[in-house]
Parts: C-alpha cells; structure tokens; sequence
C-alpha cells in the first residue's frame, strides 16, 4: 500500500501490481513515504474517464466550476501546515517559504474560479448585413504537466485555468516531488458528487514513458507543459501525431545586467536573494550577471556579504533561507558544473563544492556560489545550472551588454540595474526575454509568464486552454451582392 494514490475516475487508486516509489527528504537522503506509481495502463485509464467526463464538466455553469475550484482551495488550506511540512521534507524549501507557498495555491484556485469573466469576446462590426463574434470553447482532455522546482503551486496554475475553461484533465507531477499534488486527490475525492468523476485526474510516472504516453494519446487535445527544454521538444515531437495544442513554459539562462551607475547596495543584495531563493531552482532566477567592469569588484564584494548571511540549514527550522537541493541527482549535477568551471577558468570567488560538514553533509546541499571571470567560452556561461550558482562576467565600455545578454538559446526573464531608469528600459526593451525586469528580478503579478526563444511559448493564461471560433451571423435581408471569400 502507497502513502500517496493516483486519483482515475473519481477515485483514489494503486498503481497497476501495487508498484510504488520511493519518497525522499533531500536534507537527509532517507525516504519517508511511497507514492503509487503509474503507467500506460493508468494513462489510459485516466484519459478515457477525462473525455467521458467532459461533456459533463463543460456544461456545468462556469459558477459551479467556479466553486469546485474555490472548495479545493479551501481545502488545501485546512490541510495547509501538513502540506508545507510535506513540500518542506520532499522538495527542501524552508518552512516558512512552503507555508506561503500552500497559502498561494489555494488562492490561486480560487482567483482561478473567477477568471473567466476576464475573457473577452470580441465582436466585430461589419455593417448591417452580418453580426461577427469570436467564441472560446473549451478543448477537450488537457494534459498538464509539471516540473519538481515548485510542485504544488506549478500544478495548481495549471489546473486552475484548464478546469474553469470547461476541459477536463489529468495531471502527472514531477516523480521527485508528486506528493503535495497527490493530496489535492485526497481533497477532491472528499468533494464527492460536487466532481464528475473523471474531470480531475492525477497519475504519476516517469516523464519519458508515463509522460510521453500521456502526450501522444490521441484523445489529449492539448498540453500544458511546464519544465527543461529537453523534456519540452521531445513532448512537442510526441504532441505532433495529432497536432495538439500545446503550452510549453522551459528554462532559462536569465541575464542580470548592472550598469555602471547602479545602486550598488539594493543591487547585489536583490541578486543575492534571487540566486539563493528555492536553493536558485527557479526558472525566472538570474543565471548570469553581465557587471560593467567600473563597479564590477564592488558588486562582486556585496554580492558575496549578503550571500554570506542567508541562513543554510534544515527545512523545517522557521529560521532556514535555504535548504539543500532537491534530490542527490541534481546535487551531482550543479556541483559538475562548479567543478566544470573552475577547470574551464573561472574563479570560485565563494562557495565549496562537496563535501560539506555535518549537519550538511547528509543532505543534498550546495553552499551559496559565486563564479566570477566566466567568459562565453565556459560552459555555465549558456547553460541553465538550476543551483544557488552565480556566473559573473565582466563587460567593458567597449563591449556590447545587450549583445552579450542576448547571446543564449533562452529568453524567458532578463533585469536591468541602473539609477537611470530612462537608460535600463531602452536597454531592457532591446532583450530578448519573455520578462524584463528594471531594477527588479524575480517578481510574478497577474502579468502573462512566457518565455521567448527556446524557453518556449504560451503563457498558462486561461486563454490558453480554449479554441477560438468565430461565428458570422446574416442578419441582413438582402440577396448576394458582393464579392464573397
Ligand atoms: P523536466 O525534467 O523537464 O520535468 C518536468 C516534468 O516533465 C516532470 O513531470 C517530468 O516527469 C516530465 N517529463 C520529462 N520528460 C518527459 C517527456 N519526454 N514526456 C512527458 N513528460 C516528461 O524538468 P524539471 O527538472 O522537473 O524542472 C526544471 C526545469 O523546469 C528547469 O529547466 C526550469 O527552468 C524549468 N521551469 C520552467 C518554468 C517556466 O515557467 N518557464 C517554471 C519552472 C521550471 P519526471 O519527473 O517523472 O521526470
């Protein structure tokens, strides 16, 4: 028997044979739970219970919709401490992140259950022979799919708008971290006759098998996808046999520019706080830092006193600003980049790869990092590390900043730092990135999130999640007498 149940048809299930696995806590490596693992078997299963639910759950009232998501928000907050606890012991956020984190995604379904009076339908003049209007129509069956870095509140903003748009949907969450979500199956079950069964479903599985199922089956309309680039162009691929509609919101390698008249104070301690906000598993977090060489040792210095006094330790501690990385894999990953690095030519200006000392030492943690003289030949430069990692690169008068920043795959958020605000928007204006930020990173408010270039496309706006059809009415009374198409 699971700690954790897949939620098919209305109700909570095992996996196919009983197969679980395991969950972990990264602050210590040791695995405290089981989740019910799943397959193509419970793919299957889920996406024929989400089609035969759909006509029933799109011609609800959007009010009713409404309120079923505004009772699942209520019922993530009278389970809010036990949730935080749980993100707090099997992602290794600080408690006191994790308890707003909860807070938010209850009201983010919520908010969710109001939005599509937000939907705008356009009409059209066309004089007094035709009335024209476009229509949203819900999809069908969503996919939607989500990353480990912020697991319950990456699955609520997708199911949120997805659900009051009228589709149905089955979720899979990250294997890292699925339980949080898992337990919005608990809620929802609790719900009884107020949820078709079927309209909401939550399997798990590995990404490249029970995932990939997910995103070719023919009676998935459309895919709400948030993680890495890679995962998001083989789910394009798969998405293709029957043209999905598809949302993919990927990495980022963000750049954080400093000018040379920035303040240099508010400046690094901002960075300081972006790059070990979440252990800097954020897609929106500042990967590189582009310093003009006048203020760049300066910014250097203030960017390691403030990344000096963020408090490292145990999760569960209220005092902790950061805990350890999410599981050993990403661990070995982020210090291979560090080590890479430095091999590479860049100096580690603060930080220590592993191994740290106790009480450090059993968990997945990694030191608050900064890498300065990274040029475009080092292989953080472009790369999306994930880790509380800064790569700074000086730029010169000579050097042209928006060129250098604009040299990546990615685009999905860039900030501009200077006391000159006139001077950051036009430089701000000219980067390619879903999000700009002027003397501000890392903020998220109601404003659309998508990314440019390979950091995907598609905002997770309930727009999104509908087709859009445009209706022509003849009102007028006269014969044929134009040009028609
Ligand atoms: P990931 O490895 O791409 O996994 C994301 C989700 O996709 C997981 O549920 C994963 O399942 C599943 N998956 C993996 N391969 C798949 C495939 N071939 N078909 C279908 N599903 C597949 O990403 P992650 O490591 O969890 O998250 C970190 C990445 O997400 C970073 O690149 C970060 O920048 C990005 N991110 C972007 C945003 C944004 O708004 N743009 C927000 C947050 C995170 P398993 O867990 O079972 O592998």
């Amino acid at each position: 028997m699971s700690d954790y149940k897949m939620l098919i048809n209305g109700e909570l299930v095992e996996g196919a044979a009983g197969k679980t696995f395991p969950v972990t806590n990264p602050a210590t490596g040791q695995q405290f739970a089981t989740i019910a693992l799943g397959g193509q078997e419970e793919v299957n299963k889920a996406v024929a219970a989400a089609k035969k639910a759909f006509p029933v759950w799109s011609k609800m009232p959007v009010q009713a919709r409404g309120e079923v998501l505004r009772r699942i928000g209520a019922g993530i907050r009278e389970r809010a401490e036990e949730i935080a606890k749980l993100d707090s012991m099997n992602h290794g956020s600080p408690i006191s992140v994790t308890r707003n984190r909860v807070m938010g995604a209850s009201f983010g379904l919520e908010g969710a259950g109001m939005a599509m009076q937000r939907i705008q339908d356009q009409s059209v003049d066309l004089g007094n022979q035709e009335l024209a209007y476009v229509r949203h129509y819900p999809i069908g069956v969503c996919a939607l799919i989500t990353p480990w870095n912020v697991p319950l509140l990456m699955s609520v903003s997708k199911m949120g708008p997805a659900l009051i748009a009228g589709n149905t949907c089955v979720m899979k969450p990250p294997s890292i971290d699925s339980a949080t979500t898992l337990i919005l199956g608990e809620i929802i079950t609790k719900l009884g006759n107020m949820v078709p069964p079927g309209a909401i479903n939550i399997i798990t599985g590995p990404g490249g098998t029970t995932g990939n199922a997910l995103c070719s089956h023919p009676d998935v309309g459309m895919i709400g996808f948030t993680g890495s680039c890679e995962a998001g162009k083989a789910i394009m691929a798969a998405a293709s046999g029957t043209i999905k509609k598809l949302s993919l919101e990927l990495g980022g390698k963000n750049p954080f520019i400093v000018l040379e008249d920035a303040d240099l104070d508010l400046t690094a301690e901002w960075a300081a706080a972006c790059q070990t906000s979440n252990s800097g598993q954020i897609c929106a977090s500042p990967g590189r830092y582009l310093v003009h060489e006048k203020v760049h040792d300066e910014f250097v210095a203030k960017f390691i006193a403030a990344a000096k006094k963020v408090k490292v330790g145990d999760p569960l501690d209220p005092a902790t600003q950061m805990g350890p990385l999410v599981s050993e894999e990403h661990l070995r990953k982020v210090e291979g980049y560090i080590r890479s690095a430095i091999a590479e030519g860049a100096t580690l200006a603060l930080g220590q790869p592993g191994p740290l000392p106790p009480p450090l030492d059993k968990g997945f943690y990694v030191l608050p990092t900064v890498l300065t003289g990274v040029t475009p030949k080092i292989k953080v430069y472009r790369e999306e590390i994930f880790g509380p990692v800064a790569c700074i690169t000086k730029y010169t008068d000579k050097d042209d900043v928006i060129a250098m920043a604009n040299d990546n795959t990615y685009g999905l958020t860039a900030s501009v730092w200077s006391k000159d605000v006139n001077k950051a928007i036009r430089t701000g204006h000219q980067i390619e990135a879903g999000t700009i930020y002027i003397n501000d990173h890392m903020i998220m408010g109601g404003l659309p999130f998508g990314g440019v270039k390979e950091s995907g496309f598609g905002n997770g706006n309930i727009e999104e999640y509908t087709d859009v059809r445009s209706i022509y009415v003849r009102i007028g009374e006269g014969k044929v007498n134009r040009v028609l198409i």
